[in-house]
């Protein structure tokens, strides 16, 4: 029989409402099972871990990533694949940053949640758990997982986990993965796509990174921006990485006070990467006038990869490489795990 570790971190999933409030709570784990008696029916052995108190995701943070990857890293002699249920709203970051700090995984690791809480009458939660943990326990005829990465199941798809996005607060479908496409569809059969799938090396053994730095941020450039809230910015004291959100190809206004106070920035020794705010597409510095300015100030190019990816994995870089900024912006412009895809 094979064996999946269930992690569970909370989410709506795990929710109830509260009769006070009426705001919907994590319950907890006993509640949870009480509603899913079909996970320890089925043909894969689940045991279950959780943290405790179970969270709301926009409660979750770096120290909890850390949590749920030494969890799997504890684990993962002992189990076939791993499934980690998290709340919606935050986790295409937790299983972005998952995807980095998890190196040459080698099995599945499996995120999922829920829309609409396990004992609401409509629910998705058992259609996305019991999938989840299916594809989680997968195996081809020779023994190996099928999808051995850190991903996100949700209504019918499996996603890399680093290419995602939530994307709808309303519908069951979640999420989407703009820029690559589904590495399995579940209808009446799961149909996988195997040519799509990123495999670590498999005689190099799992590598678990633990170290953040949380000194990054995300700047949204929008028509009309104006110079002392750029400035206010890059010049927050310890900052180390930013995100810069850009029109379209990666494109940003031509004010001679953005160019020279993006290239400050960069002088001091903070890296920048251009990451364009479209979600579908990638971002070409050149192709226009407009992204000339950003090259000579030395932004970097962050390609096609997510917010939720970048920032991540410039925090992890950030943290497991304190006094090295040159490897942290070598690497930044390499595909790590198949979080981006650079021609
Ligand atoms: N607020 C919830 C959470 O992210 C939403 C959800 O799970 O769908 O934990």
């Amino acid at each position: 029989m094979n064996k999946v570790l269930l992690i569970s971190t909370g989410g709506t999933i795990t929710m109830v409402r509260d009769k006070a409030s009426g705001a919907l709570v994590p319950a907890d784990m006993d509640t949870f099972k009480a509603y899913m008696p079909e996970l320890f029916e089925g043909p894969v052995q689940v045991d279950i871990q959780a943290f405790s108190p179970l969270l709301d995701s926009s409660d979750v943070n770096p120290d909890c990533w850390v949590r749920m990857a030494q969890m799997v890293y504890d684990n993962y002699a002992n189990y076939d694949g791993f499934v980690v249920l998290h709340g919606t709203d935050t986790m295409s970051y937790s299983a972005s940053a998952l995807s980095f700090m998890l190196e040459h995984l080698a099995k599945p690791v499996v995120f999922t949640g829920s829309q609409l809480p396990v004992g609401v009458l409509r629910s998705d939660a058992k259609e996305n758990l019991l999938t989840a943990i299916e594809i989680a326990a997968a195996k081809d005829e020779e023994g190996n997982a099928i999808v051995p990465e850190v991903t996100i199941y949700f209504e019918d798809r499996l996603f890399r986990a680093n290419r995602t996005t939530k994307r709808n607060a309303e519908h069951f479908s979640a999420f989407n993965s703009y820029n690559y496409p589904a590495l399995a569809k579940a209808g009446v059969h799961i149909t996988y796509q195997p040519h799509l799938v990123h495999y670590s090396d498999p005689l190099q053994p799992l590598r678990l990174h633990t170290k953040f730095d949380c000194n990054v941020a995300v700047l949204k450039l929008f028509p009309g921006i104006q110079q002392p809230v750029v400035r206010a910015l890059l010049r927050t004291r310890g900052l180390k990485g930013v995100v810069l959100e850009t029109f379209g190809a990666g494109n940003a206004p031509t004010d001679k006070w953005l160019y020279r106070e993006l290239k400050a920035a960069v002088d001091r020794g903070i890296i920048i990467v251009n990451k364009t705010q479209c979600n579908t597409g990638s971002v070409e510095m050149g192709l226009y006038a407009v992204s000339l300015n950003l090259m000579k100030a030395g932004v970097l190019s962050g390609y096609d990869i997510t917010t939720e990816a970048l920032l991540t994995k410039m925090m992890l870089l950030f943290g497991e490489n304190p006094d090295d900024t040159r490897l942290v912006s070598e690497l930044l412009g390499k595909n790590l795990c198949g979080e981006v895809t650079i021609d």
